[in-house]
């Protein structure tokens, strides 16, 4: 009993300490990234105007660890509340629109009925519908639209995300999850991980649907808050 204690209050220090280390180390980053990006104009020499392209580009590679994996961690690692489905899906469209507009992605939220509520931790709960929709739109590098509905199917709240990007073989959906499984340059590979641990804590389910060429589809389904 003791020992178990013990490992939830350290589980509970790592987590404050990794939301601690996401928005601190965020700003400084932001910073040398913006001095990078004026040194490479005054660099003169290629070769070292290229190492600065490189310092940039790792520094936008910790940065996605953080925005995929760190940017809605809390202290408190894990609440359990009532969490407003459409609501939450429309503050996280709000926040991906300036990530989807320079990538000239448009965003579509479908029409959505009402008691869709489900028990969870709504900042767990965005940071997987970030990892989803950011990854939809990546998929559609040449622009589109990214469509996200939210509707009530049998016992389950489902929040249905559409792109019509590049696409998946049954392969390449198989492998979704897996730690560090990227096809990108800067990818982390570790979004749907995360995804996936969290939807499965939750008590529900990630399905994918994707045809190469055609697009995407990512459904997370939350069993319906029974209003405990
Ligand atoms: P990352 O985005 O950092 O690469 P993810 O875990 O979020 O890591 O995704 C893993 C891989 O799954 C991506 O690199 C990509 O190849 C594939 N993938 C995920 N979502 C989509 C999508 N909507 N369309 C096409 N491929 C996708
Ligand atoms: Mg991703």
């Amino acid at each position: 009993m003791r020992v178990q204690m013990r490992r939830l209050e350290q589980q509970e220090v790592l987590g404050q300490l990794a939301a601690s280390i996401a928005h601190e180390v965020r700003n400084p980053m932001t910073v040398v990234k913006g001095f990078m990006q004026l040194l490479e104009r005054d660099v003169e020499q290629e070769k070292s105007r290229q190492y600065v392209q490189l310092m940039v580009q790792e520094l936008n590679r910790a940065e996605g660890i953080i925005e995929d994996y760190l940017a809605f961690a809390r202290p408190h690692i894990e609440s359990r509340t009532e969490v407003q489905v459409p609501e939450r899906t429309g503050q996280v469209l709000k926040a991906m629109e300036s990530y989807a507009s320079v990538r000239g992605v448009r965003l579509a939220q479908g029409a959505s009925g009402c008691g869709l509520v489900i028990q969870g931790d709504p900042n767990r709960f965005s940071q997987v519908l970030i990892n989803v929709i950011k990854n939809g739109i990546e998929a559609m590098p040449d622009g589109g639209v990214l469509t996200v509905h939210v509707y009530r199917e049998k016992s389950d709240v489902c929040v249905e995300v559409t792109d019509t990007g590049v696409g998946m073989t049954r392969a390449e959906v198989e492998r979704l999850g897996s730690p560090f499984y990227s096809t990108k340059e800067k990818g982390t590979g570790l979004g749907m991980m995360l995804a996936y641990r969290i939807i499965a804590a939750m008590n529900g389910r990630i399905t994918v649907e994707s045809e190469k060429g055609k697009g995407t589809q990512v459904t997370v389904r939350l069993p319906v808050s029974r209003g405990e």
